[in-house]
Order: C-alpha cells, then structure tokens, then sequence
C-alpha cells in the first residue's frame, strides 16, 4: 500500500514550523483516538497520525524524508528504520497509556487466561515408538478453595472500596502533551478490583490464589520424536476472575536404542553379515520394533546394500494410519579370525580365482596392462 506524504496526513505545507506540527498532530490524535473514536479506520488513521509525527517532528529524520521521500533508499522509513509501530514508545497500547494516563489500562476485575507452563519430558526409545501414558509433576497456581479466589478471610470481610464506590475506575485530572485532561485510570486504592478486603484469608494470605503441586497424566502418541512438543489445553496456571487456564507445553527428549536409529518415522538398523552369505545370499531373521521378520538376502549383496521393510517404522505422531519403514542396511563382515578348515577353504577358493583371473583385483590389474 502506497504511503500517504506525512504532511498531507497532518494538513500541512512542506514548509511547515515545528509548532504547527505539534498543533496539527494534538488535534488529528485526538480526533481519531481509538479510545474516543469508534469508526472503522480510526486506528489506522491514529497509527499513521503517530507514524508522521514521529518522522516530521524529528528534524534529522525529516531532512531526509524531505530529501528522499517514504521510500527512503537508506531504509529510514516505511518501518525500515524500526519506529512503525514502535513510535519511540514501546508500542501502540504505551502511546495510548502515556497521553491519555491509562495507567494501565488492565482493570483488577478483568477476566484473564492463566500463563501457560512449559515442561521438558524424557522418556526411553520404546516409550517413544509405541507411546505410553506417563504422570509429570506441576506446580501451578490454583483457585484458593478456602475463600473461593477472593482473598478474604469472609465474606463480610469484603467491603465495597469507598473511594471508587465499587467501579474500580477513577477519574483524575493529567498533564498531558494535549495539555491537561481528564483521564480514567485504575483506582489506586483497590487496584481496580472495587473491593477492599478488610481481613485476608489466611490460607493464602489474601492472594486469592495457592501454588499447588499435582501430577498430570499425560499420554503420549506413538512415534513421537526428540524436539516435539506436545499441547495440553488447560494444564497450566489458573485463569484470572473466571477466565480460561494456560495450557500445558511438553517438549521430549527421546532416548537412544543400542541398534534401532531412528530417522523420522523411519527405522535404521544395520546389520552384520558374513563374506559368504553375501557371496551366496541367504534368508535371515532380522529384529523389528514388532518382532522379528524374515529378509531374503539376494547373493551378490554388497556391503551398504538398503533392503526396505514397508511399515515396521514408528507411526506418526500427529495421527495417521501410515507407518514409517525399517531400513535394513548390510554390513560385509570380512573374516579376521579363521579355523584352519576355513583357511583350507578360502585358499582354494583363491586358488580357482587366480586361475580363472576372477578375483576383483586380477580384474583390477588388468584394466592397466
Ligand atoms: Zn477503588
Ligand atoms: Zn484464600
């Protein structure tokens, strides 16, 4: 979206003196204050009301809009150079507290969502692959049961706060840079909440609120794997005044099996075998995650040769009825120690190589004559 010239956002000429654009910019900030005007795009227009102050009441940042326009090779402007949205405040509700004295604008009576808890998980390699059900400990923050969240030690100890007669909200007179005004903030006396609680509870010294240490049962899908993280609505610390807990974020730490790699929902296994079944192929037993199956292994197998066994991986955690595989990858294992029988046997086979120049290396060394 094309950006507006600043001074045609606050009506005024090029030439414009640093006081007209205070002038201009209390006027058009009042008038389109979200906070007093409701219309669509009141917001917007207060955004790029600050967004022009910013840059024209600055005179190093104005030089070089004046000079280079909002498309600012330089990358000062069109939020490049780090003030869209931040107008020198910490962000658009701070602008708002600042000179309208917000004061925090959260009133003590508002409903609010419970923070949410992150927990780390490890658990064992086949706990992983086949899931399992496994408790964790929390500490979070609950509801005091004793004086159901009030603080108060009873019921008649809650009286209404006089000085705001119960609204939470006071009205106070402010110096503001539009001058002085009255503004609603917070009513110090009771923060907002209305009541003032004359004797606190003594469970929980007038919090309203108690840790508690419970344990969680969390069940955990098969397959999951080192990094995931796994959600729990409502887990975590209580909500306020009625609202809504934080959730509850498991992240997992997988072990290790001493042949099983895992790879994704995939399996890696690396397996042994001898000169001979290589040379002559074989079918053996080879384990899987569900017990072992049977892998014909084809003669003339080389070492580092991959056989697949279609859905013995892990299952997929995020659901799915599709399995990962097992991948099985050979390892030709050259003899180091031989029986005298053996050797015999070896020697011969040499022997019938050599002389039928069969063996790799006769094969080798011709290739240079
Ligand atoms: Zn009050
Ligand atoms: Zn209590």
């Amino acid at each position: 979206m094309a950006k507006r010239d600043y001074y045609e956002v606050l009506g005024l000429q090029k030439g414009a003196s640093q006081e007209e654009i205070r002038k201009a910019y209390r006027q058009l900030a009042k008038k389109y204050h979200p906070d007093i005007n409701k219309e669509p795009g009141a917001e917007e227009k207060f955004k790029e009301i600050n967004e022009a102050y910013d840059t024209l009441s600055d005179e190093q940042k104005r030089a070089r809009y004046d000079q280079f326009g909002p498309d600012d090779p330089t990358g000062g402007f069109n939020g490049g150079g780090g003030f869209s949205g931040g107008f020198g405040f910490g962000g658009f509700d701070d602008i708002i507290n600042s000179f309208f004295g917000g004061g925090g604008r959260r009133s003590g009576n508002e409903t609010r969502q419970g923070a949410d808890v992150e927990k780390q998980m490890n658990i064992t390699f086949e706990e992983a692959v086949f899931g399992c059900k496994k408790k964790i400990r929390l500490s979070v923050d609950e509801e005091c049961i004793q004086c159901g969240g009030t603080g108060a030690a009873s019921k008649n100890d809650i009286k209404t706060c006089s000085k705001c007669g119960g609204k939470g909200r006071v009205f106070i007179r402010q110096q503001t840079i539009f001058g002085s005004s009255t503004v609603q903030t917070n009513c110090p006396d009771c923060n907002g909440k209305g009541k003032i609680v004359t004797k606190k509870c003594e469970t929980c010294g007038g919090k309203g609120r108690v840790r508690k240490t419970k344990d969680v049962e969390v069940t955990i899908p098969a397959g999951i794997q080192t990094g995931m993280t796994l959600r729990m609505e409502g887990y975590g610390e209580t909500g306020y005044n009625g609202g809504p807990n934080g959730d509850l974020y498991i992240s997992f730490i997988c072990g290790e099996h001493k042949n099983f790699v895992r790879d994704g929902q995939n399996i890696i296994l690396e397996i042994p075998i001898s000169f001979t079944q290589a040379a002559l192929g074989d079918t053996i037993e080879v384990p899987t995650i569900d017990g072992n199956v049977s892998l014909r292994i084809p003669a003339g197998t080389q070492s580092g040769t991959k056989f697949r066994l279609r859905g013995k991986g892990t299952k997929n955690p995020k659901g799915g009825i599709t399995r990962g595989d097992q991948i099985v990858v050979t390892n030709v294992e050259t003899p180091t120690s031989l029986t005298n029988e053996e050797k015999k046997l070896f020697e011969q086979l040499g022997n019938v190589q050599k002389a039928e120049k069969k063996s790799p290396w006769e094969k080798f060394k011709n290739l240079f004559k």
